[in-house]
């Protein structure tokens, strides 16, 4: 027979229970309560369980309710006390000093003689310092009889025991009431925790509650937290103090100086510890829960559920609570920012979306409700990567309290986070910092890591694998990419897949960032194309200097790179370098429907001039015409290469036929103006080229081959038509 079948209440008789108190089958066990700013054990809770010979051990769930309401509950809540005061004193002697906190029946408290019988427990320990136990009474608890309740506390006060009203926010506390009651510290009940990411009317209740808490100068402690990220926001809403599986489960008295002595809090908290948070910014998160809550109202609709939105809230974008902050809160206070304005056209949309997947609901057309569904999400996406941009600008505005920390040892280390390559001609060093695009599905990871890099590198930052992808294969390439694998929608491999498929993107090193550490993951990270593979949790300095050492292995790379695409002679494009842009080009072009043109260039009679003037001179001839074709002011997206031999090429993106003729027109004129002697040419006393002219508009399957041969063709006959000229293939 299991004792958790009805309702988790345990079917044993209050005669079982009584025996196994005498038989000392009851237990306490202990959950460590964390200041998650400094790092620091705070105490422990005790929690009651019941090591029951047939069943196991127990949850005080299980048995309790049955005796709420008889004497027993009164001498179990002694044996407790009585309990934790030894173990404290164990733990002295033992050199750990720790606080205990002990919840109270309210029975037990209202008993006529609780007074004295704590008096007498905490006689047996006469050495105990203050503030070694505190009492949690439930808040509903004490609403009943607040008076009592009131000299109770403040007797226990005398003594130096504390008071915290446990599970709050679930009762009906009003604000006399927390007056009345001089409780040192309010707990947040689990349940509100629990969706504080999810959830904007939890969010906003938990921020009340530690607003409360401070009015009334009272501290305030965080139950359930699972999650480092619900821990980070806890701190930014002021409450640094909690407990939780996330830090640790109760555990046996025995284990718990062991846990002591190795515990290290989160590292997202040790590093925001010195960050000290606006509330002005508040309404922003709140406004980014509400918008997430929106869109989740409009697709449970559409999976059945009733539409919990008002009809006004559903269509105008000026009715819905993140729209009410938009209009008022957010104007005020990010009007200047153009992220901000950029959010006003996609929250537009949004509206215009959801009340159309409501209608295409109702008419039955669940396909393409289900359709629009999908773009709603796209914008929603669309909007909180904004917001958390927005969050990010605020946090890290240059001046003023809200300063981001400079980190300790930064000037020092500052060297080995030089660009190894000073002077060089590769794109990160032209915008001074290498850049790193940080891609993770959590906004507070993008901050964590951004945190500890930004005073090195750029970053750049996205939410989802389609804007990480779109952020790679931008003109301004990231140096190296930090990916989250776990991500919904695209995971992180497809990501990696993705851009070592697309030979724009296929240089940039990728480092899997990933709670996932199993030897078959690692593998298959590697097998995608990533460089290296950091695990989470997150150790900030080991991804700093793995982060250092991949750019700058990198960075040796793109020179040796660089250098293999240049041509030693002039110091221009080589042929691999034109035939690498020339393919790439004619895809972009394909993509954006643009034409392409390109011009083929030889030099008349070099031969001649060779034999004339000696080989030293032919090289320095042609030294001379690619620099002077390099320098022929043509648009940053041109390429001027030299294609072998006397022989060079121009590739003119997007350029129509009529303009690459008088480019290719210009480029003649500029070489023959040179004036370099070729007094062995027929054409004309100095040096001399020819040019073929192509032009077309590539399609994604079309041969780039063929522009080559047309402009190949063309210069052939302008060599055949008397050389020194253009002529544009047909
Ligand atoms: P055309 O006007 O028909 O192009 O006549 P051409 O003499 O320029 O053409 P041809 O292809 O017969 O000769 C090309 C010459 O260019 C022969 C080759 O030695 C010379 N050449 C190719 N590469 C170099 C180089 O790097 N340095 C020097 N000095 N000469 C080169
Ligand atoms: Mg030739
Ligand atoms: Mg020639």
């Amino acid at each position: 027979m299991s004792p958790v079948s009805a309702g988790n209440v345990c079917v044993v008789s209050i005669v079982h229970l009584e025996q196994a108190l005498i038989a000392g089958e009851l237990r306490l066990h202990y959950q460590p309560k964390i200041n998650m700013r400094s790092g620091q054990v705070v105490g422990m809770e005790a929690l009651l369980r019941w090591q029951h010979p047939e069943y196991g051990l127990l949850l005080p769930g299980q048995f309790l309710p049955q005796i709420e309401r008889h004497d027993l509950i009164i001498a179990i809540g002694n044996w407790v006390i009585d309990q934790a005061l030894a173990q404290i004193h164990a733990w002295r002697i033992a050199g750990l000093t720790l606080s205990v906190s002990v919840n109270l029946a309210v029975r037990q408290l209202q008993h006529p003689n609780f007074l004295t019988g704590l008096r007498a427990s905490l006689d047996a320990y006469p050495d105990l310092p203050q503030q070694s136990l505190e009492l949690e009474i439930l808040e509903s608890a004490a609403l009943d009889n607040t008076q009592q309740v009131r000299a109770v506390i403040v007797a226990c006060r005398d003594w130096g025991i504390g008071f915290a009203l446990d599970d709050f926010g679930t009762g009906y506390a009003s604000l006399s009431y927390l007056r009345e009651i001089p409780a040192d510290v309010l707990k947040i009940d689990r349940s509100f925790i629990a969706d504080l990411l999810d959830d904007g009317d939890d969010l906003i209740l938990v921020e009340a509650v530690i607003g409360l808490a401070k009015a009334f100068r009272r501290g305030v402690v965080a139950e359930g937290v699972e999650t480092a990220e619900q821990g980070l926001m806890l701190m930014r809403l002021g409450c640094d103090v909690a407990q939780g599986f996330g830090i640790a489960r109760p555990m046996p008295a025995a284990e718990v100086p062991g846990w002591v002595a190795q515990y290290h809090p989160d590292a997202q908290w040790s590093l925001w510890a010195d960050i000290p948070w606006e509330m002005e910014d508040f309404p922003l998160l709140v406004a980014k829960y509400d918008h997430i809550s929106w869109v989740r109202c409009v697709l449970n609709h559409l999976d059945g559920d009733d539409l919990q939105l008002a009809q006004t809230e559903l269509s105008d974008h000026h009715q819905c609570r993140f729209g009410h902050w938009y209009d008022h809160q957010g104007l005020e206070r990010y009007g200047h920012l153009p992220i901000f304005r950029e959010l006003a056209p996609i929250h537009q949309a949004v509206h215009r979306l959801g009340p159309e997947i409501v209608r295409l609901h109702a008419q039955g057309e669940t396909e393409r409700a289900r359709a629009l569904a999908v773009e709603l999400l796209d914008a929603r996406d669309r909007i909180l990567e904004r917001l958390d941009d927005l969050q990010r600008s605020v946090v890290r505005e240059p001046t003023g309290p809200r300063m981001f920390r400079e980190k300790p040892g930064r000037a020092d280390q500052d060297d080995a986070h030089k660009p190894l390559h000073a002077e060089s001609r590769l794109s990160a060093h032209r915008r001074g910092k290498p850049l790193i695009l940080v891609v993770d599905d959590v906004p507070t990871n993008i901050e964590l890591l951004a945190g500890v890099l930004s005073p090195f590198y750029q970053i750049k930052f996205a939410t989802h694998g389609a804007r990480a992808l779109e952020l790679a294969d931008c003109p301004e390439k990231p140096d190296l990419i930090l990916l989250d694998v776990m991500m919904p929608g695209m995971d992180g491999y497809e990501v990696c897949r993705r851009l070592k498929e697309n030979p724009a993107t296929r240089g940039i090193p990728v480092i899997f960032i990933t709670a996932r550490s199993e030897s078959a993951d690692q593998i298959r990270g590697f097998n995608c194309g990533a460089v290296d593979y950091i695990a989470k949790p997150l150790e900030l300095p080991v991804v700093v200097a793995r982060v250092r050492t991949h750019l700058n292995l990198k960075l040796r790379t793109d020179l040796l790179e660089a250098q293999a695409s240049i041509d030693a002679l002039t110091g221009i494009p080589n042929r691999r370098r034109f035939d690498e842009t020339f393919r790439q080009e004619w895809r972009r072009s394909a993509r954006n429907l643009m034409p392409m043109s390109l011009l083929m260039i030889d030099v008349d009679h070099f031969k001649a001039f060779n034999d004339r003037y000696g080989h030293g001179a032919g090289d320095e001839c042609l030294r001379q015409v690619g620099i002077a074709l390099s320098a022929s002011q043509l648009r940053p997206g041109d390429l001027v290469a030299r294609y072998g031999g006397e022989e060079f090429a121009v590739i003119l993106p997007g350029c129509h036929s009529a303009g690459a003729h008088t480019i290719a027109e210009r480029v003649r004129q500029i070489v023959e103006s040179l004036n370099l002697a070729h007094d062995d040419s027929p054409v004309a006393p100095c040096v001399t080229i020819s040019l073929g002219c192509a032009t077309l508009k590539p399609s994604m399957d079309s041969d780039p081959g063929e522009l080559f041969l047309h402009a190949d063709a063309a210069l052939y006959r302008a060599k055949q038509q008397g050389r020194n000229r253009v002529v544009v293939a047909v």
